[in-house]
């Protein structure tokens, strides 16, 4: 190892937080120079194929020739510059491409800086809507156990209650319904409990909901759940019947990870309210957005204060992000990534389904470009990641969670690299 590198790392440890990791006790971290394709780089010299896609963003791969094309020129032009009382062109062209993709019944787009900020924004136009409709009492939210939306307070606050990472919150965050999550699976037919409690909260408490919010199909960070869309279909019906508004959560679901452009496209069912994030730039920038249809602006345009919507990050509608994110998005419009993930979607199946006979498993999941496996312990971190770095990959397991979601690009070579490697960390 080289001085200057050794001197880098102590810095980082000394004086660096991760993402929830410990400062007093910090896990073990790689250092990387450079990136292409599917691989990262070390400073060391090794390459590592990537399973996490940059958690779940860099879908097209690292270093794409088209999308530091669009960086580039936006560069040249502006920056960044701020969204009050000015527009560009970056941010019209994106607002157009993403009405093309998404439900068509959404068709107004607030932009944000990050997924937690996109939720936080998709609750306030829930509240803002209902208190503009004299319904003020209307401002809880109901929604389903093992879910994650993000770690600002708001966001936490619809976060599974019990999993442990937001626990100590618990006593400042304003108090949401939650249900069981669905048990069914994603190609079972639904079962009525999956749905009686939301039913049960619904028929009782209607007059203080103001929106159900879920990730569907596939709960990401709160426990990689993956459930029937049939749940979808039913929760839109619950909505409409009980006057409250639907959130999708689709900042890990969208643009392609699970078979659809959108995961609630495997219902037929489009949101009142939706979030988009993570993949929206293929992994270059930090960029989100709240999407909302006609009814949730025009009620919260009714309102008093002339209909003014309460939001406004400095950062909105950033330039160089909504140029490398409309770059993005024509790579999904021209391209052919769904023969991709199912290619792959079919090679996550026969690999890792064997494994679901393994001593050390609990389950097997797979859905689109989504690979899971539940142990029946929680995994050493700092274990599993030396051990995945030694064989060439890069994944990083989560409690008992083993799982990937590796760029669009990834060849069956490369693919096989990453499954033989978790096979590999079972048997360890
Ligand atoms: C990652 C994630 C968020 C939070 O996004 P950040 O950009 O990390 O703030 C919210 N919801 C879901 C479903 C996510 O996967």
């Amino acid at each position: 190892m080289q001085p200057v590198q050794r001197d880098l790392l102590a810095v980082d440890r000394e004086q660096i937080w991760h993402p929830y990791t410990s400062m007093r006790n910090p896990l073990p971290v790689y250092q990387v120079a450079s990136a292409r394709g599917v691989r990262l780089k070390l400073s060391d010299g090794r390459e590592l194929i990537d399973g996490m896609s940059s958690w779940w963003t860099a879908i097209h791969g690292y270093n794409h020739p088209a999308l530091n094309a669009a960086a580039t020129a936006q560069i040249e032009k502006v920056s960044h510059v701020m969204f009050g009382g000015i527009t560009h062109e970056p941010a019209i062209t994106l607002a157009e491409q993403i009405f093309r993709l998404a439900p068509r019944s959404l068709d107004r787009i607030f932009y944000s800086d990050s997924g937690s900020v996109s939720v936080e924004v998709a609750i306030k136009m829930a509240i803002q809507f209902w208190f503009a409709q004299d319904r003020p009492r209307k401002t809880r939210l109901l929604t389903i156990r093992s879910g994650y939306h993000g770690d600002t307070f708001g966001a936490m606050s619809v976060c599974d209650p019990d999993n442990g990472m937001h626990g100590m919150f618990g006593g400042v965050l304003p108090q949401h319904i939650f249900v069981p999550a669905p048990r069914t699976r994603f190609d079972e037919p639904m079962q009525n409990a999956d749905i009686e409690p939301v039913r049960d909260v619904l028929e009782q408490q209607s007059d203080e909901i103001a929106a159900i919010i879920v990730e569907p199909v596939v709960q990401g960070a709160g426990g990689m759940r993956i459930y029937s869309p049939q749940v979808l279909t039913q929760l839109r019906a619950l909505c409409d019947q009980h006057d409250v508004l639907l959130i999708f959560d689709e900042i890990a679901t969208g643009f392609g990870r699970t078979g659809k452009m959108f995961a609630c496209e495997h219902a037929g069912v489009a949101p009142d309210i939706m979030c988009i994030g993570k993949a929206l730039t293929g992994g270059y920038l930090s960029l989100a957005a709240t999407l909302a249809n006609r009814r949730v602006s025009d009620g919260i345009s009714a309102g008093d204060n002339d209909g003014v919507f309460m939001h406004g990050p400095t950062f909105m509608g950033n330039p160089l992000a909504c140029a490398v994110a409309s770059a993005s998005l024509s790579l999904l419009e021209s391209g052919d990534w769904q023969t991709s993930v199912r290619r792959i979607e079919a090679q996550l199946k026969s690999d890792l389904s064997p494994l679901a006979d393994h001593p050390a498993v609990e389950d097997v999941r797979v859905l689109g470009a989504i690979g899971v496996i539940e142990c029946h312990t929680a995994i050493d971190v700092a274990k599993a990641q030396a051990y995945f770095v030694s064989e060439g990959v890069w994944i990083r397991p989560f409690g008992k969670l083993l799982y990937i979601m590796p760029p669009y690009i990834i060849d069956d070579d490369d693919l096989s690299q990453l499954t033989t490697a978790m096979a590999g960390l079972l048997d360890q």
